[in-house]
């Protein structure tokens, strides 16, 4: 489904991705682990092509992203065809990037109908459906600053799912939310897992990677440390730089 290979990344003179390479299944879940800096989210962003790499290529569903190969040459999509390949993977944020002027209903429909030209009433009823997944069928017409952050991570989530991407990124997201509101938004990321969406998750909720993840990715200094099923990578981990961090926030 996803296919990572040699991706290198710098930013001036400072290398953020240094040769990763990755492969993910269809229907598993990643989760990225490692400390600040580490790169978690440059590698999510080049995934979508939101950031280019400066070596290496990453395929999604079969399909380079952001290039065309023609021969042995590479060459750059231009922007309408970027934009086309995004809509089949979502983008989850830490800080959820609702748009605030429009209501929950709004936010939802938005993208189908505008980038993918759906019919307004079909992408109504699949965002009913939508809400009723995340548990919000009751906040269709309310503006996202009226719910609390739980219930906004939750529209993001419905936003995504909305364009029904092959593959959903998530970037820290509870790291944003109060303790309290964090389950709501892992249970339905649980329950996304289990219909089999694949997803690559970056995050620092260790109980979420053992129960979910099929695959525990540790990052450090732009290259991956080590990588393998959690009950291995949790709690056996080999690298040293590995059991440190899981020292700090386990
Ligand atoms: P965190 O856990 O804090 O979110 P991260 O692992 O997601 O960290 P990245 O955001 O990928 O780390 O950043 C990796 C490095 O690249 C950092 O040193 C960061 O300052 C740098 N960086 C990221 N984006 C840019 C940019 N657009 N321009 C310059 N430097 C950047
Ligand atoms: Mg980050």
């Amino acid at each position: 489904m996803v296919e990572i290979r040699s991706v290198h990344k710098k930013f001036g003179s400072l290398e953020v991705l240094r040769g990763i390479d990755l492969s993910v299944r269809p229907g598993e879940v990643t989760v990225v682990l490692g400390p600040s800096g580490s790169g978690k989210s440059t590698l999510l962003r080049t995934i979508n092509h939101l950031e280019k790499v400066d070596q290496g290529w990453i395929s999604v569903d079969g399909t380079l992203v952001g290039y065309r190969r023609d021969g042995n040459k590479l060459y750059e999509l231009r922007e309408r065809e970027v934009l086309r390949q995004r809509t089949k993977i979502g983008f989850v944020f830490q800080n959820f990037n609702l748009f605030p002027h429009l209501t929950v209903l709004e936010n939802i429909i938005e993208a189908p109908v505008s980038a993918l030209g759906r019919p307004r009433k079909a992408a109504v009823a699949a965002a009913e459906k939508l809400l009723e997944r995340v548990g919000l069928s009751d906040k269709a017409t309310t503006y996202p600053a009226q719910l609390s952050g739980g219930q906004q991570q939750r529209v993001a989530i419905a936003r995504a799912l909305a364009l029904e991407p092959r593959l959903l990124l998530f970037d820290e997201p509870t790291s944003a939310l109060d303790p309290e509101l964090v389950g709501e938004v892992l249970d339905v990321m649980k329950d996304l897992a289990r219909g089999g969406t694949t997803m690559i998750v970056v995050t620092h909720e260790i109980g979420f990677a053992r129960e979910v993840a099929d695959t525990v990715v540790f990052m450090d200094e732009g290259r991956i440390v080590e990588q393998g099923p959690p009950a291995d990578v949790l709690d056996h981990p080999t690298q040293e730089r590995t059991r440190a961090f899981l020292s700090k926030v386990l």
